[in-house]
């Protein structure tokens, strides 16, 4: 067993933002409490929302590279186990059980917290086996799937949410074709108003993207997709964008709460008060939130609550900007089964979507082009996310 830590020692597994801005938050309120952190991938510090804009860049996985593992644990003080998988937590004695390169070793810890992430949605259309479409929602997985490309080939994207839009503006600007295939009938279904939505898709087909909306993918060869209309698209890359579901496995299996995400109360504790989680794998009253700005304000307040100033999370609410140069987008969605209609105003490029309640409230928004200027402003006016 590894060297148990006095009980007060804070042991965070995952190193993606969540982790990393956690950590930074607990240093800057305190240098000399023991962090330990635990990681499956390689520890380098980056900004996973810079890969979906990165090939127009002509960057690629090392491009994006902050920090290293190495500096990153010297610069906060930090134990790093890299390449290591936590595959149980013993809550009774207050451990992880771990799979290093080395073999299997047990870490105690005074307080947990699970910064563990979600994982792609897998796809595997019929035909394409056995392993599912890539995704990418990760540096190493950016690695693996850019290493393949030559210039100009065609891609094929599956999904029209926020990442596969991203993807496809970014490629079709770095000079590659791009097809994508959805169910729904525009891009960004959940998040926009049909009209923006529409204007969305001129934008991008103008840039040079092919729409296939309304349609599935009955099968696929590993260079061509048949839609359910007959439709054969060929590809020479695919991307799977259908989704994430957070990473629940290690919580359910030591008898924590979960529901889509780790449950968490607003102090961001499990159900168990030694165990904390924040960022793409937790589910708070919001909802499970996978975005940045919430786990950026999750880590602050948990910084706080693990050097003994037990500090709630007020979010406010909080735009997302889409990063399709086609068509510059913020959105701030209405809570999911929110009442309302949509009030449009704006021309050209130029939109603003107000998702206003029966009773005169507005709950979300969609700003376009030089309407997103407004973003914080327009935020101010929208409930809170989670207020204390
Ligand atoms: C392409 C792309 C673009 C995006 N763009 C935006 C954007 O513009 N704006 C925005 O707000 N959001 C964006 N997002 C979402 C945002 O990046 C995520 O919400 C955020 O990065 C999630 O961070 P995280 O630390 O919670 O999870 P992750 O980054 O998934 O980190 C999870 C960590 O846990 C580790 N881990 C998992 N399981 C284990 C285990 N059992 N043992 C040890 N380690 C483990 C992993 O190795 C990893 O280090 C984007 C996402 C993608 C994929």
């Amino acid at each position: 067993m590894t060297n148990a830590s006095n009980k007060t020692d804070i042991l965070i597994v995952g190193s993606g933002m969540a982790g990393m801005t956690l950590v930074r938050e607990v240093r800057k309120l305190d240098k000399d409490v023991t962090v330990h952190m635990i990681t499956a991938d390689d520890g380098a510090q980056y900004s996973k929302p810079m890969i979906s804009n990165a090939f127009a860049q002509g960057k690629g996985a090392d491009d994006l590279v902050q920090k290293d593992a190495d500096t990153f644990a010297a610069e906060f003080s930090v134990t790093m186990w890299t390449h290591t998988d936590v595959f149980a937590i013993n809550r009774s004695s207050k451990s992880v059980l771990i799979n290093t390169l080395n073999g299997r070793d047990v870490i105690e810890y005074g307080q947990l917290v699970l910064a563990v992430g979600a994982s792609p949605r897998p796809f595997t259309p019929e035909g394409y086996g056995p392993i599912p479409l890539p995704s990418v929602n990760s540096l190493d997985d950016y690695r693996h799937w850019r290493g393949e490309f030559a210039p100009g080939e065609r891609i094929l994207i599956v999904g029209a949410g926020l990442i596969g839009v991203e993807f496809s503006n970014d490629l079709v600007n770095a000079g590659f074709g791009v097809d994508v295939v959805d169910i729904a009938s525009q891009p960004l279904g959940r998040l926009l108003p049909n009209e923006l939505g529409q204007l969305l898709q001129e934008r991008l087909e103008q840039a040079g993207v092919s729409f296939h909306l309304g349609r599935t993918i009955e099968r696929m060869s590993v260079n061509e997709a048949v839609l359910d209309n007959g439709l054969k698209v060929s590809y020479d890359h695919a991307l799977s964008a259908i989704g994430l579901v957070p990473n629940t496995k290690l919580a359910q299996e030591c008898g924590l709460k979960v529901d889509q995400g780790i449950l968490v109360d607003p102090f961001l504790m499990t159900s168990d008060p030694h165990i904390y989680a924040l960022g793409d794998c937790a589910q708070t009253q919001a909802g499970v939130l996978p975005y940045v700005q919430p786990l950026m304000i999750e880590a602050r307040a948990l910084a706080k609550t693990l050097v003994d100033d037990p500090t709630q999370v007020e979010l406010p609410a909080l735009p997302v900007a889409v990063k399709t140069p086609a068509l510059p987008t913020v959105v701030c969605p209405p809570a999911p089964g929110a009442k309302g209609k949509w009030a449009i105003e704006g021309v050209g490029l130029d939109r603003r979507a107000v998702f206003v309640a029966e009773n005169g409230h507005s709950l979300g928004f969609v700003l376009t082009g030089a309407e997103t200027k407004q973003r914080m402003s327009l935020s101010r006016e929208m409930p809170a996310l989670l207020a204390a």
